[in-house]
């Protein structure tokens, strides 16, 4: 299964990822956590990649299309992955098609989810993630069972910097300017399954599971 999850923050790409990555044995590959590790590790890619994070812009096409090129080619990626978060633009899409088509391989699907602005502000600002595994939580929507722990690994949970109002309003807006047109792009080659993401979370995860089943 080679799908992509899209949608804006805080729609819930993470969230059905992790799940579907135990269902269908496939990685997820977040460009978001692959670039918060670098940052965490002060690494020259977390170094410059920084700036653009914190301001809720998105950094340069040409590193995330390089980071991605290269996580395809792990083994791991063999049997298919989850792409969360990238791409984020059309010329992220059209790298990734060219890269695809190097290595024999094409897209099985796209998911989109559709999520209201004021629910994504709602989610993000009480969103919660591990910092051990990345997996996500929300205060009032799917809240851990002890208070700051990760239920799935025992490390502590912490809020994302980016996470604050004015840095989400921001990226809801880049979102709506460069992503956006991904929907059509993704419509016209009629890969594209469009999902009511205000649903909970069991819900969305019941219809993205029997869509793919149908594929
Ligand atoms: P994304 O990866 O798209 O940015 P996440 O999966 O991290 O979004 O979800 C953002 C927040 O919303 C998290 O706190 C998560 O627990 C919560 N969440 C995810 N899906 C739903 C849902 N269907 N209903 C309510 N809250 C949700
Ligand atoms: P996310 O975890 O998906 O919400 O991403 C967090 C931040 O990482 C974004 O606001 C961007 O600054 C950056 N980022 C993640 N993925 C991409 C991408 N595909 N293209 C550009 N920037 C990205």
């Amino acid at each position: 299964m080679k799908l992509i999850l899209l949608g804006p923050p805080g729609a819930g790409k993470g969230t059905q990822a992790k799940m579907l990555t135990d269902y269908f044995s496939i990685p997820q590959i977040s460009t978001g956590e692959i670039l918060r590790t670098a940052v965490k590790e002060g690494t020259e890619l977390g170094v410059k990649a920084k700036v653009y994070m914190d301001s809720g812009g998105l950094v340069p096409d040409e590193i995330v299309i390089g980071i991605v090129a290269e996580r395809l080619q792990e083994p791991d990626c063999q049997n298919g992955f989850i792409l969360d978060g990238f791409p984020r633009t059309v010329a992220q899409a059209d790298a990734l098609q060219t890269n695809l088509a190097e290595m024999d391989k094409t897209l099985d699907r796209v998911i989109s989810l559709d999520v209201d602005e004021e629910a994504l502000v709602e989610r993000l600002t009480g969103r919660r993630t591990c910092k051990d595994c990345g997996r996500g939580y929300h205060v009032k929507y799917d809240p851990p069972a002890a208070d700051e722990v990760c239920d799935a690994c025992g490390g502590q949970l912490f809020q994302r910097e980016d996470d604050c109002e004015q840095t989400i309003r921001k990226r809801l807006e880049v979102y709506s300017s460069q992503t956006t047109p991904l929907i059509n792009y993704y419509r016209q080659s009629g890969l594209l399954t469009e999902i009511d993401g205000m649903q909970p979370i069991a819900a969305v995860q019941a219809q993205m599971l029997s869509t793919l089943q149908a594929n």
